[in-house]
């Protein structure tokens, strides 16, 4: 399997450049933060408690996180690899994440980090929430979770780093310049 961690803060282009990696690598797509989104409009147990934390812009407690994607990874064990995107957003969920995949003998193949500036994260941001109606792409709520970002999610760089397998991509400029950067990494992970 080739395994791809899609990373970054909110608004980077994860979501973006993950259909764009489907398209071309075949690649099936866990998305935490879409499969919180489902939890919640199905009203689950799961949804109720994580509706809280992404109204405040916080992180869902890693216990949930990793139950619920030990779960998906299950569903996908005959694909050819998985994209993981918004996930892992802290170092606990980074070691999670390579001992389920070495116990169904995998690893992440590579880490892709999409580096773009605040000013244009909160652009974005704003922009998609006026056409998505996410409850937490509000500036308040954007503001807290580029913060949060910094402080919980981007010390999992340092994890990758060790790893050897972080490829920093700038993630400013066109959506098909920035994916051929990334079509590159993959194609030779
Ligand atoms: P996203 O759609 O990836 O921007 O995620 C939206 C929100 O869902 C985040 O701000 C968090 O509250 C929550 N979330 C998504 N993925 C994770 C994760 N891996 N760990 C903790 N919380 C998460």
């Amino acid at each position: 399997m080739k395994n791809i961690v899609i990373f970054g803060p909110p608004g980077s282009g994860k979501g973006t450049q993950s259909d764009k990696i489907i398209d071309e690598f075949g690649l099936a797509h866990i998305s935490t933060g879409d499969v919180l989104r489902a939890e919640i409009a199905k009203e689950t147990d799961l949804g109720i408690l994580a509706k809280k934390y992404i109204d405040d812009g916080q992180l869902v407690p890693d216990d949930v996180i990793i139950g619920m994607l030990a779960g998906k990874l299950d569903e996908l064990k005959n694909t050819k690899g998985v994209i993981f995107d918004g996930f892992p957003r802290t170092t606990a969920q980074a070691v999670a994440l390579k001992e389920m995949l070495n116990e169904r003998e995998t690893d992440v193949a590579a880490m892709i980090s999409l580096e773009v500036n605040k000013e244009e994260l909160i652009d974005r941001l704003l922009k998609r929430g006026k056409a998505s109606g996410r409850s937490d792409d509000n500036l308040e709520t954007i503001e807290k979770r580029i913060n949060v970002y910094h402080k919980q999610t981007a010390p999992v760089i340092e994890f990758y780093k060790m790893e050897g397998t972080h490829y920093p991509v700038h993630g400013v400029g066109s959506v098909d310049d920035i994916f051929s950067d990334i079509a590159h990494i993959i194609s030779k992970a």
